[in-house]
């Protein structure tokens, strides 16, 4: 496997010991500036080994190799940007075609490792389709097209074969899987992520800037899980954690600016309620299902929708996954309930007691310029 030191090829690493491999990890000296991640990744490594756990380390020197690449994680003069991960300024940080060269070190590896020990051979790396859109090496059919490359060019290369057990997933699923797998080997969670890094421009002592858009998604990933990052950071963990959800808000906001109409931006971020029978859906009768329409979260369908006559889309209950927040509004001189998305706080409506008795009495009362409706 490809073991960076960074949380997911951790997560990977725990993984694999918890479904039994043999595994021999490769940490690959690209001369990146956060070169402190392969220290990081043999101190994990002797932690495992004093828990058992026997596993072969190797590092890779590359750093001639790439040391002619441009990217602002290996250049000295270009700077590693700071702010959302998904922002555009981010592919300065792409460095081109590393994970093609670290699969192909890898493959030539395996099939050594197939010759010698006649063995079946997986390859396993953390990347996952989180990724995407700025890191497209991270993309399933990236590695699928490498995988049938390299077996056009090796003998024996049906015994090797990748694995990519996070493909599909984001930061969220890698850390649960490590929180599992954690309990599974009887490994403490706290001190495997203490010594991990994922952080772009640590500074030279070694901790992160919680800036870097790498620090941001981790940060956030970590708090969406109720836990706090063991590792140190520059700031307080109260300080990074607030300024990395500020730069995620701010970078949706403007995803939500570009995205939505005016009425829907109005609606569900600034809380402005649409005017009654202009909306699209009050009289909506289609079967279906609606959705948040800034995060595509499913909140009702045409089942729960009942005829209210006050000019706006009413429902007497909400999806059972929904868990639609409700907030105390004492705004515009009313005492109300607010209806909010548990996702991505979208302001949705308000609730109301003057629903329809026989089925709870209930009024989820909702802009139309808040859902997203799909026929069924
Ligand atoms: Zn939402």
């Amino acid at each position: 496997m490809s073991f960076s030191g960074g949380m997911d090829s951790t997560s990977v690493l725990l993984r694999l010991i918890d479904e039994g491999y043999k595994i021999d990890c490769l940490s690959f000296n690209y001369g990146q500036k956060h070169i402190i991640e392969i220290e990081k990744a043999s101190e994990n490594i002797t932690y495992l080994k004093e828990k058992g756990y026997d596993i072969t380390h190797k590092i890779v020197d590359l750093s001639s190799a790439m040391s002619i690449f441009r990217s602002s994680l290996t250049d000295n003069e270009m700077i590693v940007p700071e702010g959302y991960y998904e922002e555009n300024q981010m592919k300065s940080t792409v460095v081109p075609n590393r994970n093609a060269i670290f699969s192909s070190i890898i493959y030539g590896y395996a099939l050594s490792i197939v010759a010698s020990e006649d063995v079946n051979v997986k390859i396993a790396l953390g990347v996952h389709s989180g990724d995407h859109a700025i890191y497209p090496d991270c993309r399933p059919e990236f590695y699928q097209s490498l995988d049938d490359s390299f077996k056009l060019g090796n003998w024996d290369s049906e015994r090797v074969d990748f694995y990519l057990p996070y493909i599909d997933g984001d930061k969220v699923t890698i850390l649960n899987d490590a929180v599992k797998s954690c309990i599974n080997i009887d490994v403490n969670f706290d001190i495997i992520f203490s010594n991990t890094i994922t952080s772009y421009n640590p500074d030279s002592e070694g901790r992160s800037s919680g800036k870097s858009g790498s620090d941001i998604e981790r940060i956030l990933a970590f708090h969406e899980l109720g836990r706090r990052d063991p590792i140190e950071y520059i700031d307080s963990w109260e300080n990074v954690l607030q300024n990395a959800i500020r730069v995620e808000k701010q970078f949706k906001d403007e995803e939500y600016r570009e995205r939505l109409s005016d009425i829907q931006y109005d609606v569900t971020r600034k809380s402005a309620t649409e005017h009654p029978f202009t909306g699209i859906y009050w009289d909506e009768k289609r079967d279906g299902e609606y959705f948040c329409i800034c995060c595509g979260h499913k909140l009702f369908t045409s089942e729960m929708k009942f005829d209210s006559g006050c000019g706006w889309p009413s429902f007497f209950t909400e999806d059972e996954n929904a868990n639609i927040e409700q907030v105390e509004d004492r705004s515009h001189g009313m005492h109300r309930v607010e209806l909010r998305c548990s996702i991505c706080d979208a302001h949705l409506g308000h609730i109301f007691n003057d629903g329809p008795v026989s089925k709870g009495g209930q009024r989820y009362c909702i802009n139309s310029a808040s859902m997203d409706f799909k026929e069924e």
